[in-house]
């Protein structure tokens, strides 16, 4: 480990800032610990607003360039990349797992596969990116995506890789240039990102990788004026400050935030299935900002599904993640345990009761939890945790059950488990969420939309979506020959 480089789980990662096409290293670095096992990993350049003014108007010189290259040939360039990303599975997960200790398996199979598919996605999208022409009183209206100019991407700890790609993809596809800003607590896979980038061939300027703490760094990205689109995923508070930031320069926002989703379990429910899915919110120790965290059961089976769920939920193994037989890693860093463990001792204190956990592992891991005996108006029922907590309640109606899934601030997913597509319907009418799952979870097609309602954020993201958001629309009306406007 050096200033400048450093080599995890024998992968070579460079920890400067990628500006211009080039590293650039910071006067000051900040240290990255694995949560594995809080063993320092890295010495990272912190950025300043230095940096993050140099890496906006190296996307702003590439821009023009990048803009005016053919379709086909940025689609192509976005297929290397994504060659590169297959090509690196292996290296890019192992960096990940040890970085923000979600299991090296999903990494493996699912996740590193999906970022390689973001690029191929949207390099695919566009090139089918057409609107029928329509007429106007004889007149042709012709709808164009113009790419919108510099973009700043600011991105979370908890799928870092996977959460960047989402943005960076369509970003680019649309023609774009780009500042991407990775969290502080898991900042090596961007780096190794921007070699990728670099490796496929390109052009300086186009990706640009500021490393740093997003108080530090973050003002002078969001509040630039040569921004033209500011793509945002993590907390709310952080979001709020963004907003606030870009608001100088009416700079257009796209937000996905937190939430505190609902898995509603309907008696005519397969039990054996709900419960799975239940137990599945445990998964990466419920860092997951779709995590369906309030399980609201009908009462008539409450007992015997969390008789179920304490018996499947018990055999889960907690450790280290790169453990094949590993189902539940450690939380992303001490202060996340401190975090979590709060809201867990104060829901006790306010009467809560621990069916299962409802305490602190080692080191950062925290012992998969269920609490019963909470309030809908608790702390621990309307705020988000990001922990491997969840909270049961009850129903009796159709009508509660809506009511409590509905009753928090947010509004990113919601689950239900039913065996009646009738009431599936109805239920699903009537929620607020921006993506609802009957009787699954985590499904997610690139082409869908995706993002959240009220305070889980603004905006969507995949297909069709992100290039609306990431372009400038344009509609150009032509007359036809010899056409004389007389009003
Ligand atoms: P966070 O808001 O603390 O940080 C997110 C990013 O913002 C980091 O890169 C951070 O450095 C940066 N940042 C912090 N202050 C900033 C500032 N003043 N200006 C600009 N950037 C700043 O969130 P987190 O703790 O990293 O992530 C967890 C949150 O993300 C949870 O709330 C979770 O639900 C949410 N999340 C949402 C989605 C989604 O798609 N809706 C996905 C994953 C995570």
């Amino acid at each position: 480990m050096s200033e400048h480089r450093t080599t995890v789980a024998g992968v070579a990662v460079d920890t400067r800032h990628w500006i211009g096409g080039q590293r650039v290293a910071s006067p000051r670095t900040f240290t990255d610990a694995s949560p594995i096992d809080g063993a320092p990993i890295g010495e990272i350049s912190r950025g300043t607003a230095t940096e993050a003014r140099a890496a906006v108007a190296a996307a702003k010189a590439a821009f023009p360039g990048w803009a005016a290259t053919p379709r086909a040939e940025r689609a192509r360039l976005l297929h290397t990349i994504a060659d590169g990303v297959e090509k690196r599975t292996e290296e890019l997960a192992n960096v990940e797992t040890v970085d923000n200790g979600a299991l090296l398996r999903s990494h493996r199979r699912g996740v590193m596969p999906r970022v390689a598919h973001n690029f191929r996605f949207f390099a695919d999208w566009l090139l089918t990116l057409e609107h029928e022409d329509f007429a106007t009183r004889g007149h042709t209206n012709h709808v164009t995506w113009d790419p919108a100019g510099p973009c700043v991407l600011i991105t979370p700890w908890n799928a870092p890789l996977m959460l960047a790609t989402w943005k960076v993809a369509p970003a680019l596809a649309a023609g774009n240039t780009v500042v991407l800003k990775p969290a502080e607590w898991s900042p090596l896979t961007a780096s190794l990102l921007a070699d990728i980038a670099a490796e496929a061939g390109l052009p300086a300027g186009v990706l640009n990788v500021v490393q740093g703490y997003g108080s530090e760094v973050g003002d002078a990205l969001t509040s630039h004026p040569d921004v033209r689109r500011i793509s945002f995923t993590g907390s709310v508070p952080t979001a709020q400050h963004i907003a606030a930031s870009a608001a100088a320069n009416l700079t257009p926002l796209s937000l996905e935030l937190g939430g505190k989703s609902p898995l509603l379990v309907f008696a005519d429910a397969d039990l054996d299935l709900a419960v799975d899915l239940a137990v599945e919110q445990y998964d990466n120790a419920g860092q997951v900002c779709l995590a369906a965290t309030r399980l609201l059961v009908e009462e008539a089976v409450a007992e015997e599904f969390t008789r179920r769920f304490v018996a499947k939920a018990s055999r889960l193994r907690q450790g280290d993640p790169r453990d094949e037989s590993t189902d539940i890693g450690p939380t992303i860093h001490p202060r996340q345990v401190t975090k979590i463990d709060g809201f867990v001792r104060r829901a006790l204190a306010a009467g809560a009761r621990a069916v299962i956990g409802g305490h602190p592992g080692e080191g950062q891991y925290y012992a998969p939890t269920l609490l019963t005996d909470v309030r809908q108006d608790s702390e621990i029922v309307q705020e988000e945790v990001f922990g491997p907590v969840l909270t049961l309640q009850t129903f009796t109606s159709e009508d509660e059950a809506v009511h409590l899934a509905n009753d928090t601030r947010f509004g990113l997913a919601a689950t239900v488990a039913t065996g009646d597509p009738e009431r599936a319907e109805r239920v699903t009418a009537r929620l607020v969420a921006g993506t609802v799952w009957v009787n699954c979870f985590f499904v997610r097609d690139l082409k869908a939309p995706f993002g959240g309602s009220r305070h889980s954020g603004i905006g969507r993201e995949g297909g069709t979506w992100s290039f609306d958001f990431y372009c400038d629309l344009k509609n150009t009306v032509t007359a036809p020959k010899g056409w004389k406007d007389h009003g």
